[in-house]
């Protein structure tokens, strides 16, 4: 049996290798480094996927946050609501652009920002709302949309984790993660369910004028070649990340069926273990299973728990072991320990398995056996 991992890269890349090879010689024959066909072509591809007017490729997710917020002309002093128990990312750009992060708790079950929450923190300066579909399952859309409609925010998805999620609103319609809000915004940082091969991003919008300011912005604020409108930043998706992200997305449909496959394996391994507490499905939402995070009960010793799955050749991760409320960098007198009891509980019981396209079943059976070992000798 193969060695596992949390994610396995090198045996996804076996399967596309002669492929994405021939690609990424292609654009070093090619020397269109920069803004090569390929970028453009991956962006019209992923459009298309999407089925969204604007794909604007850039440098990262973390920027293609910030080009978000800077597309949305947002001002120091504008309020930005996000959820506690997320990465670091999504409230960073916030707090860079001197707009003030707003950090509400999420729902115990779905891990997705709480809308009686969001309801409960807007004032005056409220501008946006900024929910992360975390671990690969949209958030509460419907709640989140109408109460931006009903005061006038703006909507940014961080899709980061959930590319190619379905959310179906009550009214039947059905939309991918990321092209509900004004934007959406996504990364293709290696682990990710769409990853390439080192830094990557990109941001959707249906706006046309969104569309064209922030593709101006990721362009250092420049419309005509060295006149320059706007303070923009620098972040463009290189051309070989394009071409091996081109090779990957064609894929992605089926990387989600073997992620959503591990799940449903691992779900029927826990169904008994009552200590174990499966990642709830929102039937309103695929989940895209870019993390299988599971809740312990009471009373088990979650570091005992990693450390004895570590000595079986068993990784396992906590995404994520501090909420952001708690951050040094984050932590400010509006919160305190006990702001956000759903976080602050989660961050102590959360765990996370591997998870990834080319898990193989008698992997999955060691992975669910040492669990359930180490549980049923507490
Ligand atoms: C990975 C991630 C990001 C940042 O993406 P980078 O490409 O690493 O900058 C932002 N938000 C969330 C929720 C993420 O998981």
């Amino acid at each position: 049996m193969k060695k596992i991992q949390m994610v396995d890269l090198i045996s996804q890349y076996g399967n596309i290798k002669e492929q994405v090879d021939n690609a990424i010689l292609d654009v070093v024959n090619s020397s269109a480094y920069i803004n090569g066909p390929e970028v453009k072509l991956f962006q019209k591809e992923l459009e298309e996927y999407l089925d969204v007017k604007h794909v604007i490729p850039c440098a990262n997710g973390t920027d293609a946050l910030q080009i978000a917020m800077m597309g949305l002309g947002l001002k120091p002093g504008d309020e930005v609501i996000t959820a506690t128990f997320t990465y670091v990312a999504t409230a960073e750009v916030i707090a860079l652009l001197g707009l003030t992060p707003v950090l509400v708790d999420v729902d115990e079950d779905t891990f997705g920002l709480n809308p009686e929450q969001v309801r409960s923190v807007i004032t005056d300066k409220t501008k946006a709302i900024v929910p992360v579909h975390l671990f690969g399952q949209c958030a509460n859309m419907d709640e989140i949309m109408s109460i931006a409609q009903e005061h006038n925010l703006f909507v940014v998805e961080d899709t980061a984790q959930a590319i190619g999620a379905d959310y179906t609103f009550d009214s039947g319609k059905t939309q991918k993660a990321g092209t509900i809000g004004d934007i959406g915004t996504t990364s293709f940082f290696p682990s990710k369910n769409l990853g390439c091969y080192g830094d990557g991003g990109a941001i959707f919008t249906n706006n046309d004028d969104l569309a064209k300011k922030m593709r101006v912005i990721a362009n250092h604020g420049q419309t005509v070649r060295y006149y320059h409108d706007m303070i923009g930043v620098n972040s463009r998706l290189d051309t070989i990340q394009a071409a091996i992200l081109r090779c990957k997305l064609p894929h992605l449909n089926q990387y989600i069926i073997n992620r959503q496959s591990a799940a449903s394996y691992y779900d029927k391994a826990f169904a008994d273990a009552k200590e174990l507490k499966v990642p709830a499905r929102d039937p309103k939402s695929t989940h895209v299973f870019h993390q299988y995070t599971l809740q312990l009960a009471d009373g088990i010793d979650r570091n005992a728990l990693v450390e004895y799955l570590k000595s079986k050749d068993v990784p396992a991760m906590i995404y994520y072991p501090v909420a952001l409320h708690m951050q040094k960098a984050y932590k400010d007198d509006r919160y305190s320990d006990g702001s956000f009891p759903v976080t602050e509980k989660l961050v102590s019981r959360v765990f996370s398995l591997p998870m990834h396209t080319e898990l193989e079943d008698s992997q999955l059976e060691l992975i669910t056996s040492e669990v359930k070992n180490f549980i049923n000798n507490q």
